[in-house]
């Protein structure tokens, strides 16, 4: 039906606009909803390159999306670009170097992640108008993917309701399919009132918040006894109620993630750890007041999606890095534990491989999943749509997503041979998709058969609003 070789030829065509993308988004980090810059250069490169743009979508001011061709199916590939607080990071060393003193950075990939989905995106698109094909291609930019939900939001609020199936990348050490297996999760705040006093003349009137904090923690790790095997559940102080120990503190609040590998599971645990809260209340005669900060849902599964993937992965072959890569992922691995790495080959199940820094081969298929991750708001576009999401080699092998390593080759020539790599893979995939509508449909029918046996419930209340920032003067 169409030639294999086509969709690579395409990405080759437009990879140097969007690597300027990618290392133009590295420069810029914003993290949380305040992505305004990273966001108008993705809207910028979307018009530049003829597509249909729909800004501030859901209501989000840094959400985008872009769209073209004409009628047919619609396949959205899904890209983002918003970095990490506290991992500023000069690029192309092998230590340690701040760019930004306490500043964010890019120490997730998603300015590969962003470039390289909207580099597919442009493949397609422009193989739909040589060859009259019906369908549609739809890059959405995507916002606060770390800690901010943007895409549960977005499927919550409508965005993407006429799509048919969604194909999404990330950035790391390896190349494969992406495990089906994260945790949905729940990050929810816990606000206590009490009374302040005199910790010394009048201990007897005050009514402490942070004791109820405390003993919050405790029932949460009895709790813990009693959760699913797959749950877990973290908590930071957002406020401890002051530095003087001589008064009653009148207010304190924690953060809680309640994660679990099923959404049901993970709904029923956020109402355990509530009551937990409520029952610390009563101890302490204090108030607290819950609020919902944003949740995500676990991947849901697709096999026939990921089989495409794979098979679209097993045509291409593994990322062709070069000596200049390998010889800088040595460096890299010389600053990483004997764990780290260690961990990233135990996560694909394979015997390390002596000598090699970067992956060039394509780890081979394992439906099912075994490995846990964390969260990801991918979760919910998998229960609404069957989507399938491809992990490709950026950076040396071991490299941990969220660390300085991460930030420093963001902008290397693996990090770029990479994200051109998954825009091939992503972009030969939406091809098939939109062009054997036997293998959409396939996808689909297991879609709904699934969904049929568990019911997607979204993880939020209705009404509640993402954690929008506002844009800063200097912006645009
Ligand atoms: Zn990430």
């Amino acid at each position: 039906m169409q030639n294999t070789s086509e969709i690579p030829r395409l990405v080759d065509h437009h990879r140097d606009d969007l690597i300027g993308l990618a290392d133009r988004v590295w420069g810029m980090p914003e993290t949380l909803y305040g992505e305004f810059r990273s966001c108008a250069e993705h809207t910028a490169m979307l018009r530049a390159k003829g597509f249909r743009v729909t800004e501030e979508v859901a209501g989000i001011p840094t959400a985008v999306m872009g769209e073209a061709g004409k009628g047919g199916p619609v396949i959205a590939i899904l890209g983002e670009y918003d970095a990490l607080p506290g991992l500023s990071q000069v690029a192309g060393l092998d230590h340690p170097q701040e760019l930004e003193e306490g500043g964010p950075g890019h120490g997730c990939g998603h300015n590969l992640l962003g470039s390289g989905a909207l580099l597919a995106a442009c493949a397609v698109k422009d193989w739909l108008e040589a060859t009259g094909t019906q369908g549609r291609v739809r890059y959405y930019g995507c916002p606060a993917e770390e800690g901010g939900a943007a895409k549960a939001f977005m499927v919550r609020d409508g965005a993407f309701d006429d799509v048919d199936a969604a194909v999404t990348w990330h950035p790391g050490g390896m190349t494969r399919v992406d495990d089906p297996l994260s945790l949905a999760n729940t990050r929810m705040d816990f606000h206590f009132s009490g009374r302040s006093a005199h910790a010394a003349a009048q201990p007897h009137l005050g009514r402490s918040a942070l004791d109820a904090v405390e003993l919050m923690s405790v029932g949460v790790n009895y709790l813990r006894e009693h959760m699913p095997q797959d749950a877990r559940i973290h908590y930071a102080y957002l406020d401890a109620g002051g530095k003087a120990p001589n008064v009653v503190q009148s207010r304190a609040a924690v953060r809680y993630s309640i994660r679990a590998l099923k959404l049901h599971e993970m709904l029923a645990l956020v109402e355990r750890v509530k009551k937990v809260a409520e029952g610390a209340a009563l101890m302490t005669e204090t108030t607290v007041e819950a609020r919902m900060f944003a949740a995500v849902s676990n991947h849901f599964e697709n096999l026939t999606m990921d089989r495409i993937m794979q098979d679209a992965l097993d045509e291409l072959g593994g990322v062709p890095f070069d000596e200049d890569d390998r010889a800088y992922a040595r460096r890299i691995q010389a600053t990483l534990s004997p764990q780290d790495i260690a961990a990233e080959w135990s996560v694909v199940n394979e015997a390390p491989r002596a000598g090699a820094a970067l992956c060039d081969w394509v780890v081979p298929m394992r439906p099912g999943g075994e490995v846990l991750i964390g969260s990801t708001d991918v979760g919910d576009v998998t229960w609404k749509v069957p989507t399938t999401e491809v992990l490709v080699a950026t950076a040396a092998i071991g490299t941990p997503l969220h660390s300085w390593q991460m930030t420093a080759q963001g902008q290397s020539g693996a990090a770029h041979k990479g994200m051109v790599h998954a825009a091939k893979a992503m972009g030969r995939v939406t091809q098939i998709l939109l062009s054997d509508p036997a293998r959409l449909a396939e996808a689909q029918a297991e879609h709904a058969a699934r969904l049929a046996v568990t019911p997607y419930v979204c993880p939020m209340p209705a009404d509640h609003r993402p954690p929008l920032v506002p844009r800063p003067q200097a912006a645009e």
